[in-house]
């Protein structure tokens, strides 16, 4: 079974996306916490987080994926930014935890020219200081296409973050299709670049896929989404990721530049493609 969804709107709350996710054909689906600038979160109703829950059991969901402002930087300069980040993911694990058992997805950060050593440890700090042992979300660090000066475009990188927080255990990797042609590192050539993943991470910490086409060549760097089929990578290529034997269980979500109705159409492409 292709476990399978999209980006959705959180501004109805928790079941309302349930509900959209379920009209498109999907068993997983994903959403901000928050305001992707990073503003105020809205306040959580238990009610609506536990409808959510009844209905992800009922229809045999996969883990669905929180994803953290993209704008936050927990690799910033500036003790401001810094904290601003952990205090925003600081609230956005403690929400969570009306939804147990899923995930939460961030961006490393970019280093903003004090160079990925710096980095790495400004990172490694914020979530030693937000990991709480007895917290029941999976916290993801997202495969980067290493645009600017971001961080975890290289395997490596996120490994070295992973190597340094205390309660790693509660930490996997999302693998961005989009992010890793644009890093580098070939589709085309999805063993190898499986292999190299599960030498430097492990594969079984790989829990998420982001399916999405890139609009730019492989090593371009640039973190340009597009819709599947209309972009570098190819169908046959995507085909090829949702069914490798070390992926085929893992949740996929499409973070292409769609409406719903478009959504919905990529979704049934891609269960057709999908072999059982
Ligand atoms: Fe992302
Ligand atoms: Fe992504
Ligand atoms: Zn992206």
């Amino acid at each position: 079974m292709l476990h399978i969804g999209c980006h959705l709107s959180s501004s109805n709350g928790f079941e309302a996306m349930g509900q959209t996710a379920l009209s498109i054909g999907a068993d997983t689906f994903q959403f901000f916490t928050r305001n992707p600038r990073g503003g105020k979160a809205k306040e959580i109703d238990p009610q609506d987080a536990q409808n959510l829950c009844k209905l992800m059991q009922a229809h045999h969901f996969a883990p669905i994926i929180a994803h953290a402002p993209y704008t936050l930087n927990p690799a910033s300069a500036d003790p401001k930014i810094r904290d601003f980040a952990l205090m925003t993911f600081a609230d956005d694990l403690k929400r969570m935890e009306y939804v147990p058992g899923n995930l939460y997805n961030f961006h490393p950060g970019s280093h903003v020219g004090q160079g990925i050593e710096k980095g790495i440890e400004l990172i490694i700090d914020v979530l030693n200081r937000i990991l709480d042992p007895k917290q029941h979300t999976t916290v993801l660090l997202e495969t980067m296409s290493g645009k600017g000066s971001e961080i975890g475009s290289k395997f490596d990188e996120l490994k070295r973050i992973m190597d340094g927080v205390k309660h790693n255990q509660l930490l996997g990797v999302c693998l961005d299709t989009c992010h890793v042609s644009d890093a580098g590192y070939s589709l085309v050539k999805l063993d190898e670049t499986l292999a190299m993943f599960d030498k430097q991470i492990g594969l079984p910490l790989l829990k998420a896929v982001h399916l999405n086409d890139s609009l730019n060549p492989p090593g371009a760097h640039k973190d340009r989404h597009a819709c599947i089929g209309e972009g570098t990578i190819g169908t046959k290529t995507l085909a090829t990721v949702i069914n490798h034997p070390a992926l085929k269980q893992l949740p996929f979500c499409l973070e292409t530049p769609n409406d719903l109705a478009g959504y919905a159409r990529e979704i049934k492409l891609l269960r057709g493609l999908y072999k059982e």
